[in-house]
C-alpha cells in the first residue's frame, strides 16, 4: 500500500541491553471526527522512534507533535489542535497466546508505524475540537456566529394566539 510507513525490525539487529533510535518520517491520514474531517499538519511528520531491547521482550517508543486543522465543533470556523504525541508498545519475546503481551503493530517483524501513530493520534483527540476553549457557537435560534455577534433574543415572543386575541378585541 502506497504511503504506509513501515519499519522491517530484520534491518535491525539488537541485542538485549540495546536501543536502536531513528527519526522517521511518518506520512498522516486525515481524521474523522464527530463527522467532520481533521487534516493533520504536515502529513509528514517526523516522529521519533526508539526500540529498547530486553531478554523478556522488546520496548518500541514513538513521539511526535502534530497539527490539526478542521472545523470548530460549536461554531465551524476553522479550529487548530496541537497534539503532542508519545505512544508506548511492547512486544514479548514469547508472548504465547496473550494478546496483552504483544503489539498489534508488530506483524511478520514489520511494524506498522503508520497505523500506530494513526491510533496514537486518534487516542489523544479531545471530544471536541473548538476553535478556543470558550467557543460560544453559533445562536440557537438564528444561527448566527455568537463569537462575532454576541446578543440573545431576549423573552421567548409572545404566543401568536394571544396577539390574534389582542388583535380580535381591537376589531369589537
Ligand atoms: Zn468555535
Ligand atoms: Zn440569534
Amino acid at each position: 500500500m502506497a504511503g504506509v510507513t513501515t519499519l522491517n525490525l530484520r534491518t535491525i539487529k539488537l541485542r538485549s541491553g540495546e536501543q536502536f533510535r531513528d527519526g522517521r518520517e511518518i506520512r498522516l491520514e486525515p481524521l474523522e471526527l464527530g463527522g467532520q474531517r481533521y487534516l493533520p499538519v504536515p502529513e509528514l511528520v517526523t516522529a521519533d522512534l526508539a526500540i529498547t531491547r530486553a531478554s523478556t521482550g522488546t520496548v518500541f517508543e514513538l513521539g511526535f507533535r502534530v497539527r490539526l486543522h478542521g472545523p470548530c465543533y460549536r461554531c465551524l470556523e476553522d479550529a487548530v489542535l496541537e497534539v503532542p504525541i508519545a505512544a508506548r508498545e511492547y512486544e514479548a519475546t514469547n508472548p504465547g497466546d496473550s494478546d496483552e503481551l504483544r503489539t498489534p503493530y508488530l506483524e511478520d517483524e514489520r511494524l506498522d508505524l503508520s497505523a500506530w501513530a494513526r491510533d496514537a493520534l486518534a487516542l489523544e483527540l479531545p471530544d471536541k475540537i473548538l476553535c478556543r476553549p470558550d467557543c460560544a457557537g453559533l445562536c440557537p435560534v438564528c444561527g448566527r456566529d455568537l463569537n462575532r455577534e454576541p446578543h440573545d433574543h431576549g423573552e421567548p415572543e409572545p404566543d401568536t394566539r394571544w396577539s390574534a386575541l389582542a388583535s380580535l378585541r381591537d376589531q369589537l
